[in-house]
């Protein structure tokens, strides 16, 4: 981090405050900024730009962490995540599908049931917490939504928190397990989230956490392009390296980090683009803008996993891609347990 170079002092980064009010650093200037977010946030090595439509996403050319310059304010991410969509029902909709998988997920962590403290880090519309609770858990959530933590004490789902997960007085060394589910990619400094989950387990205790893979097909092949990363919500993608890292930094030392699952829309809307462009069939159309494309894919990933949960070959189909994915490192989403 402290290399400051004579030229980047004479020549300080010119950076501009958009309407909504996040900080925007010109691509050309950011990798010779000396502060904020010129390194990478897991390794402190310099990034590489990443190809990305606009967007500001660098790769880190050690541990290969993506990672976008565009960094909201902590006014833009209280205003964010205030009600985040857990005011209405169809916010806090969740198919009956995922119950399931829920269950099963909340099964997998029996071997480490002992103080029966859960803690769910952004719990969202509650679901873990409720199927917890049924298993017998004594269930605790922390969430900045206002939104969530209201309709979850409407639920009684357990002990919840609102506010910043560092911060909060939570017991220590107390819980048997704590689950970040499509939480890290949502932070402007993930590292530290990771320290203080470490620091609230007991002994023996598991963190699980999932996040999208940044080097999975889908990553690969759409690089910053892919609306995963979408700022100001997704701010970091992780390879399996730099997760290694970040679990090792924080003193985490049993890990096991696999990848599983494919979101192949928006991988097969370009190669069809690309298909017609270099035919000379018309003009390719461009990548969709990110929020649609992320909507979409999201829809049609739901639906997907739906009928392939619904349907026992379709669950066969499933099980025997993800020991691909697995095998390949090549999934779409991360999967981490770490145990302190
Ligand atoms: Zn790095």
């Amino acid at each position: 981090m402290g290399k400051t170079s004579k030229r980047s002092r004479k020549a300080p980064p010119k950076t501009k405050v958009s309407k909504i009010g996040w900080v925007i650093m010109p691509a050309e200037t950011f990798a010779k900024a000396s502060q904020g977010r010129s390194v990478c946030p897991v390794c402190s090595e310099i990034p590489k730009p990443l190809p990305s439509n606009g967007k500001d996403a660098w790769i880190c050319q050690r541990c290969k962490h993506s990672f976008v310059a565009r960094l909201p304010t902590d006014e833009d991410l209280a205003k964010l995540y205030e009600a985040y969509g857990y005011d209405d029902a169809a916010g806090r909709y969740s198919p009956p599908f995922l119950d399931a998988i829920i269950g099963d997920l909340v099964d997998s962590f029996e071997a480490h049931r002992k103080t029966l403290k859960l803690l769910d880090v952004g719990f969202g519309s509650g679901g873990l917490l409720r199927i917890a609770k049924t298993r017998g858990w004594d269930p605790h959530g922390v969430e900045l939504s206002s939104a969530a933590v209201a309709y979850g004490r409407e639920q009684e789902l357990g002990t919840l928190y609102e506010g910043d997960f560092l911060t909060l007085p939570i017991e220590k060394a107390a819980f048997d397990v704590i689950v970040m589910s499509e939480l890290v990619e949502h932070l402007v400094d993930p590292v530290p989230f990771l320290r203080r989950a470490r620091e609230l387990l007991r002994v023996g205790g598991l963190l699980y956490m999932t996040t999208p893979h940044g080097r999975g097909v889908s990553g690969l092949a759409l690089g910053g392009e892919w609306s995963v990363l979408r700022p100001p919500e997704h701010l970091q993608l992780f390879s399996i390296a730099s997760m290694r890292r970040s679990l090792e930094d924080v003193g985490f030392s049993k890990t096991e980090i696999y990848t599983q699952g494919l979101l192949p829309h928006e991988l097969l809307q370009k190669v069809r683009a690309q298909f017609r462009s270099s035919r000379g069939a018309g003009k390719a159309t461009k990548t969709d803008p990110e929020t649609s494309a992320f909507r979409e894919r999201a829809g049609k990933s739901v639906g997907l996993n739906e009928s392939l949960s619904g349907r026992r070959t379709g669950r066969m189909l499933k099980s025997a891609a993800n020991v691909i994915l697995r095998l390949t490192s090549l999934g779409d989403s991360l999967r981490v347990r770490a145990v302190r």
